[in-house]
């Protein structure tokens, strides 16, 4: 037998999730976001499940010809467009779509022989300042993207830094309705979060990425959102008990002595660890569920091992189950007790942690 740490990805929940985001946005078109293996869900595993998308948005040139190798032959976008002037013949032959965030890439387009054109995103820097031309430089671009005979169509599109909170798109969306009074043109402006808190952001493409795997783009504070519209949790990470010890008043668990015994306690030990991903960041108390309780972490995160509490589970045994994220143990509450996001536990799901489809 081996090791009983194992990721189910449950397939139903992906395609739900995918139904919801179709419904809160009307007419506007989906980019499901797949980049990092699909948030660490597995690219070649999900991309069916996710098939129901307008198009598949990522970063590598890896990964896309992976989707059209795969049989998938509608639209592939770049998100972060090509990083060698040698691409761009790949691109056109497998028929991607690109962004273009840079001047040296308007400059490759120009000198490529292509035998056909490429579709393009024009990034537009409205506030994040990590990629896209300043708002006032769009309109010549965007000219000089049309003398171009390598350039087929041309999308507008931009990326919210704070789309998470309620104000959080009020500066970027001036600075596109500025641009819009010179321009007309398709857009494409919202991530997850802006889906979910600013319809006004929808336009002609969205391009959800966390939501369609169950989990909040919000940190911390309120996640209703997510089940109160129907989002479900598409990744679970289960694992076992695999010893049990009875500890005694004062005693320490784990290295580093982080946690100490201030009664009798009897105690798991679960196989995961953060060689299989999970946070050793998480302190004692971050929730974990051992078969129909939820209860705590206790200690220091090993590499291959943690501790639970099993006061109020007496029937937990060697090979009980343990849930550490998943329908019940939400991956965002490990995640804020461990001081960081949903996205990073997935994508950081150790490639040592057997995959199950569900
Ligand atoms: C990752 C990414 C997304 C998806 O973001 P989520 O918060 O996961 O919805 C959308 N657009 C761009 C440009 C991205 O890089």
């Amino acid at each position: 037998m081996s090791r009983p740490i194992v990721a189910t990805i449950n397939q139903q929940a992906l395609k739900n999730n995918l139904s919801i985001v179709r419904q809160m946005i009307s007419s506007a078109r989906i980019w499901a976001v797949v980049k990092a293996n699909a948030y660490g869900h597995g690219i070649k595993r999900i991309w069916k499940s996710l098939c129901q998308a307008d198009g598949f948005a990522l970063l590598s040139i890896h990964e896309a010809l992976l989707l059209r190798d795969s049989g998938w032959q509608k639209p592939i976008l770049l998100l972060e467009g090509f990083f060698h002037p040698n691409d761009i013949t790949i691109l056109a032959q497998y028929n991607l779509t690109t962004v273009v965030h840079s001047q040296w890439q308007i400059q490759a387009l120009a000198k490529a022989k292509l035998l056909a054109p490429l579709d393009i995103y024009l990034k537009m820097n409205c506030g994040m300042n990590r990629l896209g031309f300043q708002p006032d430089d769009i309109h010549s671009v965007w000219q000089q993207l049309k003398e171009i005979k390598n350039v087929g169509t041309l999308t507008l599109m931009a990326h919210f830094a704070n789309a998470e909170y309620t104000t959080g798109v009020t500066k970027p969306m001036q600075k596109i309705y500025q641009v819009l009074r010179k321009l007309n043109c398709q857009m494409s402006l919202a991530n997850s979060a802006a889906i979910l808190w600013h319809p006004q952001t929808h336009c002609n493409w969205v391009r959800p990425g966390i939501i369609l795997y169950g989990s909040c783009p919000k940190r911390d504070g309120n996640q209703s959102i997510m089940s109160n519209n129907g989002f479900e949790p598409v990744m679970t990470l289960n694992s076992e008990i695999i010893a049990i010890q009875e500890i005694a008043f004062g005693s320490t668990v784990g290295y580093n002595n982080s946690y100490r015994a201030n009664c009798k306690q009897r105690i798991g030990i679960v196989a995961c660890g953060y060689a299989d991903g999970y946070p050793r960041h998480a302190p004692s108390g971050t929730p974990v569920k051992i078969l129909e309780h939820i209860t705590k972490t206790i200690g220091t995160v090993s590499m291959d091992m943690m501790a639970i509490d099993l006061t109020m589970c007496p029937q937990a045994y060697i090979g009980s189950k343990v849930e550490l994220w998943g329908k019940n143990v939400k991956i965002d509450d490990v995640a804020s007790a461990s001081q960081t996001v949903g996205y990073e536990l997935m994508c950081a799901l150790s490639p040592r942690v057997p995959v199950q489809l569900k």
